[in-house]
């Protein structure tokens, strides 16, 4: 009798995927992210390398890795990075040595990275990639949220403003657009893109035992 490889787990037998989550921040990325790694254990967070300082609460190695300009231009010459950008005055990078390995061993990977690091790894890894932008719902909505902490000036929250909406220009470079108008209800859509894209043919290259033994002519 055909037997479905080892378990139902489909992580067994494809290859992992790299999941991107871009927007402009304001959006809600950042909790959509936090919500789906803990959700999904299969999921690991590429952690990016910065120039730009810590923000209160974060941890290095944790939020991001903090580096110098001078050891990320380094790194960049030494080939550490996937994908790296200059992002609104400071550089980012993701490194190479977390995902390669774990996209072999079927683990996913969330990434939180701009339009221009989506479009260097979907040039080097179309098929791995799975590109998801999330929009608020409104202009309005999208002021609110950047003005929120309420003790910064007008300029301030014009850049923020612009900076959004530079972002947003970049939505066509996306296989899937959520709009955040409901925080639980963007997430099960988010999910379900990811369950949608681990069940695609392309990924479950494991399965080809399986389904020839399903083809087996019977005796
Ligand atoms: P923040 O400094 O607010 O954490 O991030 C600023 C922007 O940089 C966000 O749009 C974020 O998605 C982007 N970003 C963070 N890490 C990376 C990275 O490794 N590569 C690229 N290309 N963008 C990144």
């Amino acid at each position: 009798m055909a037997q479905i490889p080892e378990t139902h787990d489909d992580t067994l037998h494809r290859r992992g995927l790299m999941f991107i989550l871009s927007s402009p921040s304001g959006a809600g990325k950042t909790t959509i992210s936090r919500k789906l790694l803990a959700h999904d254990e299969r999921m690991g967070m590429s952690v990016s390398v910065t120039t730009r300082q810590p923000r209160p609460g974060e941890i290095d190695g944790k939020d991001y890795i903090f580096k110098t300009q001078e050891q990320f231009d380094q790194m960049v010459e030494d080939g550490h990075f996937m994908e790296w950008a200059h992002v609104f005055g400071h550089s980012y990078g993701t490194p190479k040595s977390q995902i390669k390995a774990g996209l072999k061993e079927g683990r996913d990977f969330l990434f939180d990275i701009d339009w221009q690091g989506t479009q260097q790894l979907y040039q080097k890894s179309e098929t791995d990639v799975v590109r998801v932008f999330l929009l608020p719902p409104s202009l309005d909505e999208l002021r609110r949220r950047l003005t929120a902490r309420g003790t910064d000036s007008a300029e301030v929250i014009a850049g923020r403003m612009a900076r959004a909406q530079a972002e947003i220009s970049h939505w066509d470079g996306y296989d899937y657009v959520v709009v955040n108008d409901d925080i639980d209800t963007c997430f099960d859509k988010v999910v379900q893109i990811l369950a949608a894209e681990r069940l695609s043919r392309a990924r479950q290259t494991g399965l080809i035992g399986f389904v020839r033994e399903l083809m087996r002519p019977e005796v």
